[in-house]
């Protein structure tokens, strides 16, 4: 049992409507707490979306995020995992990017994850747009390239936009694979889909390897077989999970600003990010919820929803780890 400090606020005791909305109510741990070294995984919003190349606004989805994630509780409904007993999680508050500058951003954020790696605390974050992903990897992966498990509707291996531009939300693995950060074998790309540029990226992730499996050969195949195959790719070494919320249909996450139809429904959404059970998760993000084309909140309930659902499997990690 985990110190109950670190418990989420229950629906029992307070209704969720009321209160001050961190993730999934847990405790706001400031950097400069002395109870951040009881921490074991950290949720955090990177509230900026200056790599955006199309429809903005995923620098407000922290906001949103948090808001329903007050619909989250303590027990996971398939699998009976209550993570927030398995291990010391808290709400370890916003990265302050610079919504003027790109590279000042970058910085930032490398800047503060490099203090949650020294504190030995496992990161799931919630974007902002998907660049953010690089410099969470820049610190997560210095010293040793991860594997990376990664959804979404768009490879974002692109090497540049707009004449030379090298960080943009289609460029982040490109760089991240460059720069030695991600080991291209053990990558997986599940759920690319739609209209294209041209086959850039996708000629790329061949030459290096990663393992692309586009929306067609996800709905014949299904998720069991899919994610079996993802597993294996990852291995038991250490492996990052991006979860870019497009990967869903819009139909059923429509807050994002590059839609793709043909994609996963939500109950499949859920079921990939659960069968990442066995995974040895050093990192994950949820990312690209813009609330500015869903104000309903239902695609930040449906994120924050898959962001449990990887929280449950990071905890059983840990929890793995330790006892190895
Ligand atoms: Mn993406
Ligand atoms: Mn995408």
């Amino acid at each position: 049992m985990t110190d109950p400090f670190f418990h989420p606020v229950s629906g029992f005791d307070l209704p969720r409507f009321a209160g001050v909305p961190t993730f999934m109510r847990l405790p706001h741990v400031d950097m400069d707490d002395p109870k951040l070294r009881d921490v074991q995984v950290g949720l955090i919003g990177t509230p900026w979306d200056g790599g955006t190349t199309n429809r903005p606004g995923p620098r407000h989805g922290p906001r949103q995020l948090r808001d329903m994630s007050t619909m989250i509780r303590a027990q996971n409904g398939a699998t009976g995992v209550r993570p927030f007993e398995l291990v010391n999680c808290a709400d370890l508050g916003d990265v302050g990017p610079n919504p003027a500058s790109v590279e000042d951003s970058l910085e930032r954020m490398t800047a503060f994850y490099d203090r949650v790696v020294e504190a030995r605390i496992i990161p799931l974050s919630a974007g902002g747009d998907h660049l953010c992903s690089l410099p969470i990897l820049r610190s997560l992966a210095r010293n040793r390239p991860l594997g990376m498990i990664h959804f979404d509707s768009h490879t974002d291996l692109f090497a540049s936009y707009f004449g030379g531009m090298q960080y943009t939300h289609g460029t982040p693995f490109r760089r991240a694979v460059e720069e030695g950060l991600l080991d291209p074998k053990r990558v997986v790309q599940i759920g690319i889909r739609g209209t294209a540029y041209d086959s850039e990226d996708r000629d790329f992730a061949d030459s290096v390897g990663i393992r692309v499996i586009a929306i067609e050969e996800f709905h014949d195949r299904g998720v069991e077989d899919v994610m079996s195959e993802a597993r294996e790719i990852a291995g038991k070494q250490e492996t990052y999970v991006s979860y870019d919320i497009d990967f869903v249909d819009p139909a059923f996450a429509p807050g994002t600003g590059t839609p793709e139809v043909g994609g996963p429904n939500s109950f499949q959404a859920l079921q990939v990010a659960r069968l990442l059970d066995g995974v040895n998760i050093v990192g994950a993000d949820l990312v690209e919820v813009s609330p500015p084309f869903d104000q309903s909140g239902a695609t930040a309930f449906l994120g924050v929803s898959i962001m449990f659902e990887m929280l449950c499997n990071i905890a059983t990690s840990v929890v793995r780890n330790s006892a190895a």
